[in-house]
């Protein structure tokens, strides 16, 4: 291949409603990658620019029915996705649902009704008011909450796995931050008091604009008291006995993986504490 061909190659994230179109072949699925659209794009078919992957553009774009040749490929849902494609390439296709999702969402202007116009790749301004409107995140929280060596989990009615145990989690109010939605969260969901609430880390959350923050705490008080609407149960569970858990893609399972792979808190009258008075005795 040369060089010139290679620069017209793209790589397209094409989506049918939440499912993406792979390539299949002996090797696996693959994002399509070619010089022309793998289907046809009707003029009005609105298109979003991606950043480049290994400098190969990436555009995106949605197509409303499966075409009728669908040329060696499959639709694949977004979540599925994440086992059979690289981290970048799910990433990348995350981002572009979630933009895709921003752009059907933002075909008026909210002030005045007017038709909004693109500006630049995550931006839009009124052609009436010139309000501008740039790709908005929902952000929530997932909380792992420790008792001495167990950490709460729970079954939550919108779970997709019946048997599934998951973690307290909740979108962020207007107003309010982070840490203060944690204990509302956890207050309004399972009636704990909790304390020492650190942040673990976050994710992207596609699903279909949101993203994930992570925290642990430490349980302080209460009794368990189940949110009926959201929760159809709650316990606290130990490494040696866990219940099914959520799938590796998510942040729930990094935190419950990383409780896993946690050494046991070390027993009273341990060897450190029996150590640090040894210490002390010989100050
Ligand atoms: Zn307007």
């Amino acid at each position: 291949m040369n060089r010139d061909m290679e620069q017209e190659l793209t790589y397209w994230f094409v989506f049918i409603g939440n499912s993406i179109v792979l390539e299949c072949d002996e090797k696996g699925y693959h994002v399509p990658c070619s010089a022309e659209p793998p289907f046809q794009m009707k003029e009005w078919t609105p298109t979003q620019e991606l950043p480049p992957i290994d400098h190969i553009p990436c555009m995106a774009y949605s197509i409303s029915m499966p075409p009728s040749d669908m040329k060696g490929m499959q639709t694949i849902g977004l979540r599925e996705s994440w086992a059979l494609l690289p981290q970048a390439f799910y990433n990348a296709a995350g981002k572009a649902s979630e933009l895709l999702y921003w752009d059907s969402n933002t075909k008026y202007c909210g002030m005045c009704g007017a038709p909004m116009k693109r500006t630049t790749a995550i931006s839009k301004q009124c052609t009436n008011c010139g309000k501008e409107v740039w790709p908005q995140v929902s952000p929530a929280i997932i909380v792992r909450i420790h008792k001495g060596d167990d950490i709460l989990l729970v079954h939550a009615k919108n779970f997709r796995r019946s048997e599934m145990y998951g973690l307290v989690a909740g979108f962020v109010e207007t107003g309010e931050t982070l840490e203060e939605c944690v204990k509302r969260e956890v207050y309004e969901e399972v009636g704990l008091e909790i304390e020492n609430i650190q942040y673990f880390g976050s994710q992207p959350w596609p699903y279909p604009c949101g993203i994930m923050i992570g925290f642990t705490a430490n349980y302080v008080g209460g009794k368990l008291r189940l949110q009926e609407e959201e929760l159809s149960n709650a316990n606290w569970f130990n490494r040696d006995n866990l219940p099914p858990i959520p799938d590796k893609m998510s942040i729930a399972r990094r935190l419950i993986d990383d409780y896993i792979a946690e050494k046991r808190p070390i027993k009273e009258n341990s060897t450190i504490n029996s150590t640090k008075l040894q210490n002390n005795e010989n100050n």
